[in-house]
């Protein structure tokens, strides 16, 4: 029996980076998309974090007078990589990423700058001592009236001025280190925030849209222009599945559970699970006790279970990218603490005044 209440063409699952991304490509191909989020805010941990990608050999390089080669960044990778990731997963990325990077900026309101970062493990064989290959994005100013930025995730407490009004990477270093007039900035993103009357009556959200915000932002803004719905508070239940293929999915609704066909596929982007208790015991044991990550609340591995209860398989389960972070009382999640450990000379220590690691 095969009843459904909706069809499309393609299904996307979440409203991160890589939500929003696939459904942009697929509706610039003319088919029919449908976003579904679990959560009242859309954008995911995306729009909390720094939306610094890492692609070799890109335009953006290039315009900053960096010679890359993709061979080069393979080799990096590959020795970084755990065995069972096969060659051409990785291939894939170091050749098509920067077609991807291309493409993005072409057809979405999102632009990124090369940065002179270093890789983290420059030392190695293929690794860019100079950088180039960590990308930032640009601002997203504020000349759209587009409603749907106000329901868009914030970003981290910690990685923007009172919480709500957001910072570059170049406003952050400004404030961390009080270079001379460094309260001339402090004026202009207040002044900024405050006479932004359109948005300042009806919503706490900052228009200026920065990191995180303005890769997903500047997503929305390119589907809302091709009329992509996204629905709010709309979990996947489970896949929909015939004879080894996915039909489509059970989504949660207005209240209730309906049947959406996917003629061409169904995209799952549901983020991680470093929320989810039983499955960082089952796969990550090392963060058992990580309830305050800085992921976002979303991030209980729906994509997985569903995947997995039609037969679907997992790799690389255990590997995480992770980093310390702080709790903040009454916070959903922990604050990535990044700038604090590269303050020289600063110390950790708990509530007992005890120093209790290395800050290195
Ligand atoms: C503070 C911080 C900074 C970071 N900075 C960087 C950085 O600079 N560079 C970098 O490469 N990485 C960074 N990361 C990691 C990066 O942000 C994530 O790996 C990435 O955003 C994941 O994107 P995604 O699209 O897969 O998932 P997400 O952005 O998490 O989106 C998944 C969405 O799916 C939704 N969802 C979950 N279950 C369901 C369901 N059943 N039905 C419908 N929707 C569902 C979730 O609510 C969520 O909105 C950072 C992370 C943090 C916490």
């Amino acid at each position: 029996m095969s009843v459904w209440d909706k069809e499309v063409d393609i299904l996307v699952v979440g409203s991160g980076g890589g939500g929003l991304l696939s459904a942009l490509v697929a509706a610039n191909n003319k088919a029919e998309v449908l976003i579904v989020e679990k959560e009242k805010l859309w954008g995911g941990t995306s729009a909390t974090s720094g939306a610094g990608i890492w692609i070799p050999n890109s335009d953006n390089a290039k315009a900053e007078g960096f010679e890359d080669n993709s061979e080069e960044a393979f080799q990096y990778v590959r020795a970084l990589s755990a065995d069972n990731v096969p060659d051409e997963n990785i291939r894939a990325y170091v050749e098509n990423g920067a077609d991807m990077l291309r493409w993005m900026q072409a057809n979405a309101p999102v632009q990124y700058i090369a940065f002179p970062y270093p890789d983290y493990h420059a030392e190695n064989p293929g690794g860019s001592p100079t950088g180039y290959r960590t990308h930032l994005p640009l601002p997203l100013g504020k000349k759209y009236t587009d409603p749907s930025i106000r329901t868009l995730r914030h970003p981290s407490a910690a990685a923007s001025l009172f919480g709500y009004i957001n910072w570059d990477i170049g406003e952050a270093y400004t404030f961390l280190f009080r270079p001379k007039f460094w309260w001339m900035t402090l004026a202009k993103m207040l002044a900024n925030y405050w006479l932004d009357w359109p948005f300042r009556f009806t919503s706490d959200k900052d228009r200026r849209l920065t990191q995180g915000n303005a890769l997903v932002g500047g997503l929305r803004l390119a589907l809302n222009e091709k009329n992509v719905p996204l629905w709010l508070q709309s979990p996947m239940q489970e896949l929909i599945e015939t004879k080894g293929k996915v039909e489509g999915a059970v989504i949660n609704h207005q209240g209730r559970n309906i049947r959406v066909k996917a003629r061409k596929g169904v995209i799952l982007a549901a983020g991680g699970f470093d929320k989810n208790q039983k499955m960082r015991e089952e796969n990550a044991p090392l963060y058992r006790n990580a309830i305050y990550s800085g992921g976002t609340s979303g991030n209980t591995g729906d994509s997985i279970v569903a995947g997995k209860a039609i037969g679907a398989g997992t790799m690389n389960m255990q590997s995480t990218w992770a980093a310390p972070v702080w709790y903040v009382p009454g916070e959903v999640g922990g604050r990535l603490c990044t700038m604090e450990r590269a303050l020289p000379g600063g110390i950790m220590v708990n509530q007992k005044g005890e120093r209790y690691l290395n800050e290195a």
